[in-house]
């Protein structure tokens, strides 16, 4: 594959300085792959590429736009199982994840956006009684988008599908740590024919082609998945060029269950969540709060369903979890689940070092800790591996409080058999998604988060309208 190359300009580009930078696979710790990191001369030859693409594609029709899409979504389908090997290799999902969730979600994605294009209106009266006013909704300019490693696919999709649905044209910059699902989709989009500099792909990390991108003057809008310490960064330094900034960034998504749930199957669920992808899921349900009533019930299911968890090769089929995705990863899960155990809550289940029998790969143990306490550092901060904490409640207004107590603000998850309590406390919670009940989303809502969570909103016309900006025209000719 072409990771020692960019995607530039319509054609794969030989890097300034090609030193190869290691990519590992999870499993073996050993790297498989190099890629090269642009220099500030192929970012500004990718924005300038983009730059130069941009009147024309911003021109085109909708049907012109959508005709893209479809050609891009056709190729991905086809090659589906070479991007679910790519993405099992580059950050360690199992296979059967690999393909039917992370590879999937991408072109459901693309899918999706090519539904909302078709029925979106882009040009309209102000009001029906008022023609003379109109509103044009155009695209914001030449988009950097940037993304992480945990559902690389996933992330590139809901960026790259609304760019182009909007006539925005882009460059790429994955993450360095799993950035080979990117090459493959590049070689995706080159298939399928789009404009030269429409789409551009280079790599780099966020200091280096990451910085350059979000400072560069002829980038007009950012759209950043990551850390909440990257997207802060991030904010900053795309003032000074006043760029918009879409964040999608981490979470400590509370699950509330209460008593007169389904609790077996609940609670199952929940801590399966929670430990799916390894556990590194922004959305991920990593803090269960239990009505006290069936708190002990409750910690006994949890245990139960981690002792259960499979933990596996990821080229082995079956609903395993894989390793974690870095080394860094795994010595910041680790420190987290020694600092749980030090600040006293109480070990259920798993626990620090890899499962027995494991000597090499990133992987770790599933784990419940029970009694976690809303100081403790495990319940505040997002871990991102298989972790969870566990916690009791009296009465709902405490629930609802203890899940809203967070800096963030993505997804809560509640469980409750009382259609009228679903209500009340789904309208209580502070975050942008609430899954209720074991529901999950369906392709083309909007994905986003109040608080430190981030600003933005992906999927459907939501995640398009962050690429467009709105023109107000009065006196147009009836
Ligand atoms: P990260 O912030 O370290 O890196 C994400 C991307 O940003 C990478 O491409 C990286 O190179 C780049 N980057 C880092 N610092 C940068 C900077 N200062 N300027 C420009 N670019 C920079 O995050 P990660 O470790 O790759 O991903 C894990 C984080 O992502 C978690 O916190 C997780 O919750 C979050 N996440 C959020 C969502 C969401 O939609 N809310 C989805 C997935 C992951």
């Amino acid at each position: 594959m072409k990771g020692m190359q960019f995607y530039i300009d319509g054609a794969w580009r030989q890097p300034m300085a090609p030193t190869p930078h290691p990519v590992f696979n999870p499993s073996t710790e050993e790297a498989f792959t190099n890629i090269a990191w642009a220099t500030e001369v192929e970012v500004n030859a990718a924005v300038g590429a983009a730059r130069r693409a941009f009147a024309a594609w911003a021109n085109t029709t909708k049907d012109e736009r959508l005709d893209a899409l479809r050609r891009v979504i056709s190729v991905y389908d086809r090659r589906i199982d070479d991007m679910a090997a790519v993405i099992s290799q580059d950050m360690g999902a199992p296979m059967d994840l690999a393909l039917h969730a992370q590879a999937a979600a991408g072109v459901d994605h693309l899918r999706a956006f090519a539904d909302s294009l078709d029925g979106m209106s882009l040009e309209h009266a102000f009001r029906p009684d008022m023609p003379e006013h109109h509103i044009a909704l155009e695209p914001v300019g030449v988009a950097a988008l940037i993304t992480p490693w945990n559902w690389p696919m996933n992330q590139i999709s809901l960026k790259v599908g609304a760019a182009l649905a909007a006539g925005c044209t882009m460059v790429l910059k994955p993450s360095e740590i799993a950035p080979m699902s990117a090459v493959l989709f590049a070689e995706f989009v080159d298939e399928a024919g789009l404009p030269a500099g429409v789409f551009n792909l280079i790599h780099g990390d966020g200091a280096g082609a990451g910085t350059a991108l979000t400072t560069h003057k002829d980038v007009d809008v950012v759209s950043f998945t990551g850390s909440t310490r990257a997207g802060i960064a991030i904010s900053k330094v795309a003032a000074d060029t006043v760029k918009r900034v879409s964040l999608e960034l981490g979470g400590k998504s509370p699950n509330l269950v209460f008593a007169d749930c389904d609790l077996a199957k609940s609670v199952r669920y929940g801590a399966a969540l929670c430990f799916n992808n390894t556990g590194q899921s922004c959305n991920a349900p990593s803090r269960m709060l239990v009505e006290r009533g069936v708190y002990d019930e409750a910690i006994e299911i949890a245990a139960e369903t981690a002792s259960a968890t499979r933990v596996d090769l990821p080229m082995r089929a079956g609903n395993h979890i894989g390793p974690l995705v870095s080394e860094q990863q795994f010595a910041k899960v680790q420190g987290l689940i020694e600092k749980g155990m030090a600040e006293g809550a109480r070990l259920v289940a798993g626990g620090p070092g890899r499962p027995d029998g494991v000597n090499r790969g990133w992987f770790v143990r599933p784990t419940v800790f029970a009694d976690v306490t809303p100081e403790m550092t495990i319940w505040r901060e997002e871990i991102f591996g298989p972790v969870l904490a566990m916690t009791p409640f009296d009465g709902e207004d405490e629930a609802i409080e203890m899940a809203n107590d967070t800096d963030y603000g993505l997804t809560s998850y509640v469980q409750t058999g009382d259609p009228e309590r679903a209500r009340r406390v789904a309208r209580r919670l502070r975050t942008g998604m609430v899954q209720m009940n074991r529901k999950s989303r369906a392709s083309g809502l909007p994905f986003g988060g109040y608080k430190q969570s981030g600003n933005g909103r992906e999927g459907g016309h939501w995640g398009i309208e962050e690429f467009l900006e709105v023109k107000a025209i009065s006196g147009w000719p009836t």
